[in-house]
């Protein structure tokens, strides 16, 4: 390798959870690490807004999914951070004109849904016996929905519960996802947590006594035998060892030049694997009009997709703060449409729920995470025609020299925080065992 640039025995790219995890043990069992950071801020997709003074609101993650046996819980009990459990039972499920769906009604509904999953199930489980190719998992929907009339109030609500239980929770319409694989891999049990004080607390405990260097924008990896050459808008860094920890997102928009280029195995991978879109838009109110104790709420809409899924953030922060998601390619509808047009599309909605009286928002905040040149995405998802294998591929070492980390590489936990984490330190593992074997 070419002298006079700064060495150490390993760089990663990217202070996401995962690369601060790998950086972390790695600086903790004695490496020379320096993590190359191109936002002027750690924590990737783990980012809370401080603008609305004494608030911290997340844009990114929000919640600890499952917090028994999570590698997160154990951070923040470890680090004294306050969580709070999100009680989803207390959750209440409008109709666009406001009309409560009232208990026995919303069971039915959840019925109605869980036959047609489980039919889904049925019928992905014969096509790969027969060994049919995969299709998009709306396709074996409607195949199973031809079998059970519904009428169009039942199936408005029907289209309702494959937006929130499942397109929100994927950050894909069902359209784009696999019915082979969209829910592959696993999660945690218990109750699921917010952090009343923002989620970044978690990036910046893991962060702690780690050279980091941010506005550093990762522009080329050269590797050879005698180890990796990273160049970035601010010098060039050399090491034995790089693990790179950037989205699938920008993996897939060739926003870092490999040289010399990936495998074709893993550019297939980055290329099959989706990156899914799942959106944040808070409004501030000058009072709450909402059902107070409720942890949150969601609205069947007229068109699907559209402003579905609430959360009444005045538990966790005692304002009248409002949170809505949007998921998939209404998401990325949503990101063209001016700060003014997008709050006034959701004040249409909660104005039909709630009546023309209520009051006008004084502030909002807008996540648009398919435009962010540092993600162009939310998370990874299965695509039509992705394998577990593509995981694997994405995340297998290049010559022992590259290694890759982030949510997308995390076979079990893809997609979510701790998945980020536990692919940040199996990377970290790699790249001992590659050195003992140096
Ligand atoms: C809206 C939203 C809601 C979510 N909700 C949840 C949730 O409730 N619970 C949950 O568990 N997960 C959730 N997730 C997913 C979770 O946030 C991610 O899986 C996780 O944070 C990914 O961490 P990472 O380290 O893999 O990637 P990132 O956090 O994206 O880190 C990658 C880093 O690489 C940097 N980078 C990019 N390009 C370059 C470059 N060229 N040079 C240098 N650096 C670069 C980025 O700036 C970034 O800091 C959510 C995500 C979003 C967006």
């Amino acid at each position: 390798m070419k002298s006079g640039a700064t060495r150490v025995d390993v760089i990663v790219i990217g202070a996401g959870v995962s690369g601060l995890a790998a950086a972390r043990q790695l600086v903790d069992d004695e490496w020379s690490v320096t993590v190359l950071e191109a936002r002027d801020r750690i924590g990737g997709r783990v980012w809370s807004n401080r603008a609305w003074s004494g608030l911290a609101l997340d844009m990114g993650a929000g919640w600890i999914e499952g917090d028994e046996d999570n590698p997160i819980t154990e951070i923040a009990e470890r680090e004294g951070i306050e969580t709070v459990v999100y009680d989803d039972d207390s959750e209440y499920l409008y109709k666009s004109d406001g009309t409560e769906v009232e208990d026995d009604e919303w069971d039915a509904q959840a019925a109605r849904f869980e036959r047609v999953m489980r039919e889904v199930d049925a019928l992905r489980k014969q096509r790969k016996r027969d060994g049919q190719p995969d299709l998009a998992l709306q396709s074996a929907i409607d195949q199973v929905l031809a079998r059970h009339p519904m009428t169009p109030e039942q199936r408005q609500a029907f289209d309702y519960d494959v937006t929130r239980e499942i397109e929100s929770d994927y950050a894909a319409d069902s359209t784009e996802l696999s019915t082979y694989y969209w829910d592959f891999g696993d999660g945690f049990d218990g109750e699921d947590r917010v952090f009343p004080g923002g989620y970044d607390q978690i990036p910046k405990a893991l962060a702690k006594g780690v050279d980091v260097r941010l506005g550093h924008v990762v522009r080329k990896v050269e590797r050879s035998d005698e180890g990796v050459r990273v160049t970035t808008g601010q010098g060039v860094f050399e090491a034995d060892y790089a693990i790179v920890a950037v989205p699938l997102g920008v993996l897939k928009k060739g926003a870092i030049e490999f040289v010399p280029a990936l495998p074709g195995r893993k550019r297939a991978a980055i290329e099959r694997l989706g990156m899914g879109v799942l959106n944040r838009v808070y409004l501030r109110f000058p009072r709450i009009f909402w059902e107070r104790d409720a942890h949150g709420f969601a609205v069947i809409p007229r068109r699907r997709d559209e402003w579905t899924e609430y959360v009444n953030f005045a538990p966790f922060v005692r304002q009248p703060v409002l949170l809505c998601f949007n998921s998939g390619k209404y998401a990325r509808e949503v990101e063209k449409l001016t700060d003014e047009q997008t709050v006034a599309a959701m004040m249409q909605t909660l104005r039909g729920v709630f009546g023309q009286d209520i009051p006008s928002p004084t502030a909002h905040l807008i996540t648009r995470w398919s435009m962010d040149p540092f993600a162009y995405g939310s998370y990874s998802y299965m695509s039509v025609g992705a394998t577990p294998e593509d995981i694997e591929a994405l995340a297998s070492p290049v010559d022992d020299v590259l290694f890759f980390a982030g949510e997308a590489t995390e076979s079990e936990y893809a997609a979510s925080v701790h998945g980020a984490i536990l692919a940040g330190r199996r990377a970290a593992d790699e790249i001992d065992e590659a050195d003992e074997e140096d």
